[in-house]
């Protein structure tokens, strides 16, 4: 991508700082030049009868009485080159007769006054222009920071106070570069549908100015991590043939109120000298949050840099063909006002890829790579629901590398395989070392989760159990993958997942006995008290409190953390509820096992000399 700076010009390279120091430097020599003496003068206290022998010595030239102290100053030495300042106390009865004694002697000029101090030049320096310097230095070291720190494509220099709040849109790139285009996003057919609508207003504003259709003049891209948001406003720039403005709404936020909004500013107004083009502002969420949601009191900064985008926003000319791009995964906390109708008034959602999207985005990635024929693309996309294109996109090249790391030329279907499991559980941790006890009790707890999930209608078939330890912990697991794609999940099949949870616990209480159960199942644990909960408070699945929401979701594509929108005394209701459906689920697990502890004993056994065994091969044993 290529950088735009406002000028080329070349900053005259000799920082300011050095115009000081030459400034400093010739004024002291100035100073010892002129006042070589008093520049080095030092005062030397000398006791009254040494002063005494210097004056019969003859080697006093000047003298002269200090008010303040009451002590003579005077001025001696051997010759011109030697002379000195001294002081000395008076005895006070002897005070009378000296003064007149010095006054009568000739070879010495009684003054009014002989300066002790350094020269005044000197002092005036060290007091005023000194410190000065100084704060101009720090000054300058601080503004340099600053401008490091706001960086990239800005002319430096003494100029730099003037270009505060550049936009520094670097990511402006010419159409040709971007090299991006619709057949690179897969899946998101309704978002590209919906972009799509853009790019032909891009490339034919007449078509919409003659019926006097008004495009959008902002369209917010929604949805997870990963999903492509950031690629599909890539490829609508790269499809429409039009100068592409990148910035990043963080790059907005700046330390001194003002700035950010100059940004926005000046980010328009290069954006109306290309247009038409495309402007992106990417996680926008990092300007475009709400403002005065209490608290801290506002943030001027983020608000001003919010009401000039909002500003600008109304005030360009839809119909000159500068289109408004941006993308957040946290729609929620946006400011109601950037969505209102005249803003960012459509919203296209970008949501994880469904089974054929996520065979879509595998196969797109796996035209960069040499790949064998005979791949079960299908296989991959189903044992992948839930993920993001950005992680298949790291599957396949997960793939690619393990292919690499067995000195082979083509990537083949174990390698994909392999390659889900190290995205989804972390790699393998060849060398992990466990005891054969507690590898005996991995392979029960992971039989056991296997059993339940077979022997239960509504489970999802078991296409695999291991139990090689991952890097992400885990000392074994059970896959279980749909034959399809599942969209709703019933009451029975989300109790029966509750009691698959608990399998594992279950097969271990059952094998070595309830005082023996390990931490192995924490995990389970956790997912299954996730699943009682959002059964009662989210899908509204028990009796008690019907289809009554108790629970809100916070960000709905981060993670979708929960939080009780109920009273005190509810939420302790829903915790007893939650207990027992688990409780129930456990004691269901604990019964289907011990009705075939023949089989559990014979997999478990066959699983620990395996290491690994199939979906086939476990059916197989289980139905013989
Ligand atoms: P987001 O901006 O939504 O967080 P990105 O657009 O940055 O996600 O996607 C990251 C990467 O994931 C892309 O560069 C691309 O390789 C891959 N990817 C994501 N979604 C898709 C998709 N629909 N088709 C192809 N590749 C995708
Ligand atoms: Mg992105
Ligand atoms: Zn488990």
């Amino acid at each position: 991508m290529k950088e735009i700076k406002d000028s080329d010009r070349k900053p005259s390279k000799k920082p300011l700082i050095y115009y000081y120091m030459v400034a400093l430097l010739v004024l002291m020599l100035l100073n010892a030049l002129f006042f070589p003496s008093v520049l080095s003068r030092q005062v030397i206290e000398v006791p009254y009868s040494q002063f005494l022998t210097m004056i019969d010595d003859g080697q006093v030239s000047q003298v002269a009485l200090e008010e303040s102290s009451g002590q003579l100053v005077f001025i001696a030495g051997e010759d011109e080159a030697h002379q000195q300042v001294y002081k000395t106390g008076i005895w006070p009865d002897d005070g009378q007769r000296l003064l007149e004694q010095l006054r009568s002697d000739p070879s010495i000029q009684f003054q009014a006054e002989i300066p002790t101090q350094a020269n005044p030049l000197l002092s005036f320096v060290l007091t005023w222009i000194l410190p000065i310097f100084f704060f101009i230095l720090i000054g300058e070291l601080i503004s340099r920071w600053m401008m490091k720190r706001m960086g990239n494509g800005l002319p430096g220099g003494m100029g730099n106070a003037m270009t505060f709040g550049k936009s520094n849109a670097k990511v402006y790139v010419e159409a040709s570069q971007i090299g991006v285009t619709f057949a690179d996003v897969a899946g998101q057919e309704e978002a590209k549908a919906s972009l799509m609508e853009v790019v032909d207003f891009l490339h034919e504003p007449e078509k919409y100015a003659d019926i006097g259709a008004q495009l959008p003049k902002g369209v917010l891209l929604v949805g997870p991590p990963g999903t492509g948001k950031t690629l599909l406003a890539k490829a609508v720039a790269g499809e429409a043939h039009v100068p592409f403005f990148s910035i990043s709404g963080s790059e907005f936020v700046e330390m001194f109120v003002g700035m950010g909004a100059a940004k926005v500013r000046d980010l328009f107004k290069q954006a109306n000298e290309k247009a038409p083009c495309i402007v992106f502002i990417d996680e926008i969420d990092a300007i475009g949050k709400k403002r005065d949601t209490g608290g801290y009191g506002g943030n001027d900064e983020r608000e001003q840099t919010l009401n000039q985008l909002l500003a600008e926003m109304d005030g360009f000319d839809g119909r000159k063909g500068v289109v408004l791009l941006a993308a957040t995964n946290r729609p929620e906390s946006l400011d109601p006002a950037l969505m209102r109708p005249g803003r960012f008034d459509r919203r296209v959602p970008v949501e994880p890829p469904d089974l054929p999207g996520r065979k879509a985005i595998l196969q797109v990635h796996a035209k960069k790579v040499h790949i064998a024929d005979d791949v079960d693309w299908d296989l991959i996309a189903r044992t992948t629901a839930g993920s993001s294109g950005a992680e298949l996109a790291n599957i396949v090249n997960e793939a690619a590398l393990r292919a690499v790391r067995q000195h082979r030329k083509v990537v083949k279907q174990e390698d994909l395989e392999e390659s889900v499991e190290t995205v989804l559980a972390g790699a393998q941790r060849k060398n992990a070392v466990i005891s054969d006890q507690e590898k005996k009790i991995v392979s029960y707890h992971e039989i056991g989760h296997a059993l339940v999930a077979a022997l239960q209608t509504h489970s999802a078939p078991v296409t695999k159990i291991t139990i090689i330890p991952r890097t992400s912990g885990a000392l074994g697991y059970t896959m279980q993958v749909d034959t399809g794609e599942k969209a709703l999940m019933s009451r029975t099949e989300l109790y029966n997942k509750i009691a698959t949870l608990t399998g594992g616990r279950a097969a271990e209480e059952l094998i070595f006995g309830k005082e023996n159960m390990t931490t192995g199942a924490s995990n389970d644990i956790e997912q299954a008290t996730k699943l009682a909960r959002a059964m009662i408070t989210r899908y509204g699945m028990t009796d008690e409190f019907d289809m009554m929401a108790l629970e809100t979701i916070q960000n709905q594509y981060l993670g979708g953390d929960t939080s009780l929108t109920c009273a005190p005394e509810t939420a302790a209701k829903i915790d007893a509820m939650a207990a027992q459906i688990i409780k129930e689920a456990h004691e269901k697990a604990l019964g289907i096992l011990k009705a075939h502890e023949g089989k559990l004993h014979e997999l478990a056994e066959y699983l620990l000399e395996k290491e690994t065994i199939t979906g086939e091969a476990f059916m197989s044993i289980l139905n013989a």
